[in-house]
This record gives C-alpha cells, sequence and structure tokens, in this order.
C-alpha cells in the first residue's frame, strides 16, 4: 500500500541546497518506478498537486511550503557498460563523474561539482563551460501517464538551460538516462575534472544557494542600442552569451542584502543564504535584481531556478 510509504508535514529545507523552504503537505521518497506510478495515482485520486523532487539544487521552495506531494527520488542505482553509463534519475551527479573517471570515460568533466541528479540535469539541460549534459544523453526513460516511455536524444529537444520536459504540459517524470561518452586517458580525466572544481571553488560562494538564480542572456538578442551605450558588452560577443552576473555587478548589486540573505560577494548571480532565510526575502532580492538590471540594461533577466509551492 502507497499510503504506509507517504508521510506528512515533512519539512523541505534540509533537501534543498539553499536550506530554505517549509513543509510539504505529503512526502514519499520513491524507490521504485512502480512507486512512482502508485503514488501519482494516489495524488490524482486526493486531486492534489505534485512535485518531483531530485537534488533541490535548482528550486526555492515557499515558506510556507507545499500543498500537494512531494516524491523525492531515491531511485539510485548505476551500472557501466562499455563507454555507456545507465543511471536513475536520483543518482547524482558527482557519482557519475566518479564513475566516468574510475572507468576512464571522458565527457562528463566539466559536471565536476555540479550539484543536483542525472534527472534533474537532464529536465534543466544542466552545462558549465561549454559543455551541457544533452551533448551525452543517448536515450531517456520516462513515465508518462502511468507507463514507462524510452525516448532518443532528439526527442528530448535540448537548447541552453532547456529540454521538452520543461515545457508547460509536460508531466513525464525522467527515471533512467543512458549516458555515452568515450574511452578516455585516467591521468587526462582526473585532470580535467580537478580543474572545474578547482575553478569553481574559486569563483563560486561557499554558502548555502540555489546556484545561478538566472539564464545568461543569448548575445543576439541585445539590442544595437544597448550595445552602443554599453560598448563594453561586445567583449561576450565570442562567447555568445551576456552573462546575467555581470549584469547585475553592472548595477552595483553584490553584497545587497534582505534579511538573512545577499547577493554574492563572488558571483552576482548566486544568492547566499547566510542562516535561517526566507523565501521571502530571497524573492525581494530576485525582484530587485531584475528591477535594476531592466531599468539600467532594458533587459529582462529569467529565472533558471523553479519557484515550488508559491
Ligand atoms: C553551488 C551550485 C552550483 C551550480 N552550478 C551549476 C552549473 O554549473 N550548471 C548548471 O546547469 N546548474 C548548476 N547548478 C544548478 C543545479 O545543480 C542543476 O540545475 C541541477 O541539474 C539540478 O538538479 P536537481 O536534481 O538538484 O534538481 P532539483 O533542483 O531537485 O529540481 C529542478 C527541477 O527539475 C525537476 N526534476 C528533478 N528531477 C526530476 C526527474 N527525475 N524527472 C522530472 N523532473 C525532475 C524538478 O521537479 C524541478 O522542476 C548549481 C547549483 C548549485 C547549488
Amino acid at each position: 500500500m502507497i499510503e504506509k510509504k507517504i508521510q506528512r508535514n515533512v519539512t523541505l529545507a534540509p533537501f534543498t541546497t539553499f536550506k530554505i523552504g517549509g513543509p510539504a503537505a505529503y512526502f514519499i521518497e520513491a524507490r521504485t518506478e512502480d512507486e512512482i506510478v502508485e503514488a501519482l495515482k494516489w495524488a490524482k485520486h486526493k486531486h492534489i498537486p505534485y512535485f518531483i523532487l531530485g537534488g533541490g539544487s535548482n528550486i526555492l521552495i515557499a515558506d510556507k511550503g507545499f500543498d500537494g506531494l512531494v516524491v523525492k527520488m531515491r531511485m539510485n542505482t548505476y551500472t557501466v557498460l562499455k563507454t555507456n553509463i545507465i543511471a536513475d534519475a536520483g543518482v547524482f551527479l558527482s557519482t557519475l563523474v566518479s564513475a566516468s573517471l574510475k572507468n576512464s570515460l571522458t565527457g562528463l568533466e566539466w559536471a565536476g561539482g555540479v550539484p543536483g541528479t542525472i534527472g534533474g540535469a537532464v529536465r534543466g539541460n544542466a552545462g558549465a563551460h561549454g559543455h551541457s549534459i544533452s551533448e551525452l544523453v543517448k536515450t531517456v526513460r520516462v513515465v508518462r501517464k502511468g507507463s514507462v516511455v524510452d525516448l532518443e536524444n532528439n526527442n528530448c529537444r535540448f537548447s541552453y538551460r532547456n529540454s521538452v520536459f520543461k515545457r508547460k504540459n509536460n508531466n513525464d517524470i525522467i527515471v533512467r538516462v543512458v549516458l555515452k561518452l568515450k574511452k578516455g586517458n585516467k591521468q587526462e580525466i582526473e585532470k580535467g575534472i580537478t580543474k572545474h572544481i578547482t575553478y569553481r571553488n574559486k569563483t563560486q560562494p561557499y554558502q548555502a544557494s540555489c546556484g545561478c538564480i538566472f539564464k545568461n542572456i543569448n548575445f543576439s538578442a541585445i539590442d544595437k542600442t544597448c550595445l552602443k551605450k554599453f560598448p563594453e558588452m561586445n567583449e561576450f560577443k565570442g562567447y555568445g552569451q551576456i552573462p546575467s552576473g555581470w549584469l547585475i555587478d553592472s548595477c552595483s548589486l553584490k553584497r545587497t542584502k534582505k534579511g538573512k540573505v545577499s547577493i554574492s560577494d563572488i558571483h552576482a548571480n548566486f544568492i547566499e543564504n547566510s542562516g535561517s532565510a526566507t523565501a521571502h526575502d530571497v524573492r525581494e532580492l530576485i525582484a530587485r535584481a531584475k528591477l535594476c538590471v531592466k531599468q539600467k540594461f532594458g533587459i529582462d533577466l529569467e529565472e533558471e531556478i523553479i519557484y515550488v509551492g508559491f
């Protein structure tokens, strides 16, 4: 009986990297595809919404929590078959980076230090240093309307921090991912992973956060008058994107505080939680950053993070 596995009134903050968020009315740790299917049937029967929780590293949960069922992905086994890694959606990306090293497989070095699960990474097409998970995805297994469906990479419609799974009416739950890597040199792979982690440690804050708040801005979307007014933006032309952190920093917002949260001094696209922060304060800082960037550059910042329970 799935009902027996469903807990009530579970505080969600500890399940997020931001350490912010109130309780879930109902909460289940799903270890099998069947448990997911049964849990969703249960929620449907009760006419309540559900939310799939991976590593909680790209979300902001409301202080009042989520008045529905949170399904925490606990399916977390993986196997390596030649150059393929077959991973359940709940496996942490860091585990797969270690597995790639152990098996001398190259391609995932850029993900060294990126938190979260492979399911969350595929949904948001996580990436760094010019790479993204979509380059490695061979197939994705989802639970769709109670059945299991296998999708090829080109069915996932990946683009920058986006995929078919993020579309408004898409309710697919990613349960398994097959990544295709290449045979490589173990020492080189290790060097690559260390390089990326070292860079991350230097350029990102240590305090609790949910990663980059906003997506970067496509360079080609910037209008000519803006580039004329701010010629320094042209330095990003080759990169193809204007970093949102740069825009926020240009508005002198680093270190701006609200309660226990502040815009990071190290990377302006991060908001840090220095203690018992509230989601309300985070939202206020986000609104402030959006307003300042709009007023100065005429650019609309778009959140990369997902809001839960607002
Ligand atoms: C310090 C720090 C650094 C970061 N650096 C990077 C970076 O360099 N690059 C980058 O891209 N991101 C980065 N992030 C953001 C985050 O790590 C990634 O977006 C990560 O892939 C999110 O995975 P998750 O499992 O934590 O997803 P969650 O935060 O749990 O969920 C995010 C969304 O995915 C959905 N979801 C999760 N699992 C599934 C599933 N199995 N099926 C369907 N939907 C699912 C959730 O419902 C939610 O809508 C960083 C975050 C932090 C805190």
